[in-house]
């Protein structure tokens, strides 16, 4: 078979082990997962007592229009509904625009290391992969343009950044909005917006008005806790969404996941909860990395990538066989560090015991 070359040079995603898997592997009762920034509370009640009472029929295609969720979103928003695409995931969104821009003897910008799935999408479709190494884990908004010519038809911004969990200050996004191509497409990824609580973060938005070509992606799989219904959405400018809309799939978000995130939208208390919930978790972490001099970032996540001057795999590896699954930073680019979801208090206290005595048997400070 004539496969595209690009193929050959990728591997399959490999999902981290199950809970299922641990346990069974390690003898284990409880596990606590802290590896795929997850909401520790799961969704709102409100989202499982609508999913409860559907009396619809599993045998019709979803809405392919996503029509009631549009729009309670599109209001909520205060944009069209035609400023919205819907995707199972941000994950297809990033596939989306992909397919639609992306392509041989052109080329993308985005950050190194950022979220996977912008290269792999890229490679897949042929373009050229530009990338730009973070400073302090921060975004290098003036190296990505230096990166980017007249056959750069993407450029990709996470922010806030995963893995990182660092952001893009209001100031620096507009200066670089300014100056970028009316013919580059710019992404933004806003996976973790609903958590952020910095001041000086843009208003997304405002920014869609004011530039043409500019696409803002969010999903309900993060502080919604909807992850296992793979639904996301673009926000942008009529001309972006109308370009876009023929390369997805006409039913490609189910009637549970439609459901599901119109249900989650009216529960805003519920996110307001979880976003404090989150500020302070993260305070627990910072305060434990200050008192091991550890090396972090200040995150707008729900998570945290701490350095711990060893092998990621090797404190991955002990938290593992203890029960608590994290993400080694050694596939994130960050081969000394561990990205750590921010669970409940309970996990958190038991998160910092566990990497506290980790330091005290393994590291190499110690010695
Ligand atoms: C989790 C994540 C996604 C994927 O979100 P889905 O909607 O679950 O596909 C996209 N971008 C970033 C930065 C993420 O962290």
């Amino acid at each position: 078979m004539r496969w595209k070359e690009e193929l050959l040079q990728l591997t399959p995603y490999q999902p981290g082990k199950s809970i299922a898997e641990v346990k069974r592997q390690y003898g284990l009762e409880k596990i606590v997962k802290l590896a795929s920034n997850e909401n520790p509370f799961g969704c709102s009640q409100q989202v499982l007592d609508k999913i409860n009472q559907f009396a619809g029929s599993l045998a019709l295609y979803p809405d392919g229009y996503a029509t009631d969720l549009r729009e309670a979103l599109a209001s909520k928003l205060g944009v069209s509904e035609t400023q919205i695409i819907f995707g199972n995931g941000s994950d297809e969104n990033i596939q989306i625009i992909s397919r639609a821009l992306l392509r041989p003897g052109f080329n993308t910008v985005m950050a190194a290391p950022t979220f996977p799935q912008y290269k792999h999408n890229a490679v897949i479709e042929g373009a050229e992969v530009r990338e730009v190494p973070l400073i302090n884990g921060e975004h290098d908004l003036e190296g990505m343009l230096k990166q980017m010519d007249e056959r750069t038809n993407v450029v990709w911004l996470c922010s806030p950044n995963n893995p990182t969990g660092t952001y893009i200050n209001e100031n620096k996004l507009l200066s670089f909005l300014k100056r970028v191509p009316q013919e580059t497409l710019v992404v933004l990824d806003e996976a973790y917006f609903e958590y952020v609580v910095a001041e000086d973060y843009y208003h997304s938005i405002e920014l869609i008005k004011q530039f043409e070509n500019l696409i803002v992606l969010r999903t309900f799989s993060k502080i919604y806790g909807l992850a296992s219904l793979r639904i996301g959405y673009g926000i942008g400018s009529e001309k972006v969404i109308r370009a876009l809309e023929p390369a997805r799939e006409p039913f490609n978000t189910n009637t549970f996941a439609q459901i599901a995130a119109t249900a989650a939208l009216e529960d805003q208390a519920y996110v307001d909860m979880c976003r404090q919930r989150n500020r302070e978790g993260l305070e627990q972490y910072y305060h434990f990395c200050e008192q091991e001099q550890l090396s972090y970032n200040r995150s707008q996540g729900n998570f945290i990538l701490i350095d711990f001057k060893v092998d990621g795999n090797e404190v991955f590896q002990y938290c593992l066989e203890r029960g608590y699954i994290v993400r080694s930073g050694v596939a994130l680019g960050f081969p000394t560090s561990v990205r750590v979801t921010v669970g409940s208090k309970e996990e958190n206290d038991e998160m910092i015991a566990l990497m506290k005595a980790f330091i005290s048997e393994k590291s190499p400070l110690n010695k």
